[in-house]
């Protein structure tokens, strides 16, 4: 299943599956949004896909937003690819690096990613991240998969200049526009291994980044057992698990997102997440 939030032209958000080129409306069916659906699961929703009758909307009429509007939290891992680690010239982590991204930054594909005025120094980072679906604390590693709904892109831009004057990161990467996620929370059933996935980002058709989910030094188990021994999880909580190699920050020149530019962040399996950058005040 590919859910999805959507909007046709009045504009209001309402939760849907993704089935090839229409869109089934899942708030016809008692799914007040994407988090409501995740907390009745999976099984909910092919029950309510499956129920005869249903009537879907081509998805040319409609306009997909950020598949969760705003997730209860967004956890980050930094420098979770070996490559990343080193050319950021930082130590390769013994524990997670775990920082937050705030809610109020995400936006969807298609959407422009503003670049403010206070930064000089832009910058992408695609991402593979988890969705969580069933809540729980004190995950044991080997059954995080109970408590995963499924999986999603994210790109988690990033102002170098503002995230790199502190050893606190949350500020300079939760600006207004920086947290694309989407284009759907693809559910893990139908991705055969989470940990073995072509992940990449271009812009204008140059590819930047190009790695893949195997070189992941923490693995979604771990991930999952570290942080909800400290907090536990709810359904619609994003785990982004890091970024490979191939950022601006490390670089030879460095180079910065410019207005003009559109980021393509994509990960095998989860679609295409596409962002125009412009310029912010
Ligand atoms: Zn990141």
């Amino acid at each position: 299943m590919k859910l999805v939030t959507f909007a046709q032209a009045d504009g209001a958000p309402r939760p849907g599956l993704l089935q090839d080129d229409s869109i089934l409306d899942l708030s016809k069916l008692g799914f007040a949004d994407t988090l409501d659906a995740m907390g009745k699961g999976a099984d909910a929703l092919r029950k309510a896909a499956d129920t005869p009758g249903q009537s879907s909307i081509p998805v040319t009429e409609v306009r997909l937003l950020a598949p969760i509007q705003r997730p209860p939290r967004i956890f980050c891992v930094g420098l979770n690819y070996r490559d990343h680690a080193i050319e950021s010239k930082m130590e390769i982590p013994k524990v997670p690096t775990i920082f937050l991204k705030l809610a109020s930054a995400v936006v969807g594909p298609g959407d422009a990613v503003r670049l403010p005025s206070m930064s000089k120094q832009p910058d992408y980072e695609v991402e593979f991240a988890i969705v969580i679906g069933t809540p729980g604390r004190r995950i044991p590693a080997d059954r995080w998969k109970e408590h995963v709904f499924g999986y999603t892109v994210l790109n988690d831009v990033s102002a170098r200049d503002v995230q790199l004057a502190t050893s606190q990161w949350i500020l300079g990467k939760s600006f207004d526009t920086f947290c694309p996620i989407g284009p759907a929370i693809v559910s893990q059933d139908e991705i055969a291994d989470p940990h073995n996935l072509d992940i990449r980002l271009s812009i204008g058709g140059e590819v930047l980044q190009h790695s893949n989910t195997r070189e992941l030094i923490f693995k979604a188990g771990e991930l999952i057992s570290y942080i909800s021994a400290v907090t536990p999880l709810q359904a619609g909580d994003i785990i982004s698990t890091g970024t490979p190699a191939g950022v601006g920050l490390g670089r030879n020149p460095q180079r910065w997102l410019r207005p003009g530019e559109v980021m393509k962040a994509e990960v095998e399996g989860l679609g295409q997440l596409t962002n125009p950058v412009v310029a912010g005040e």
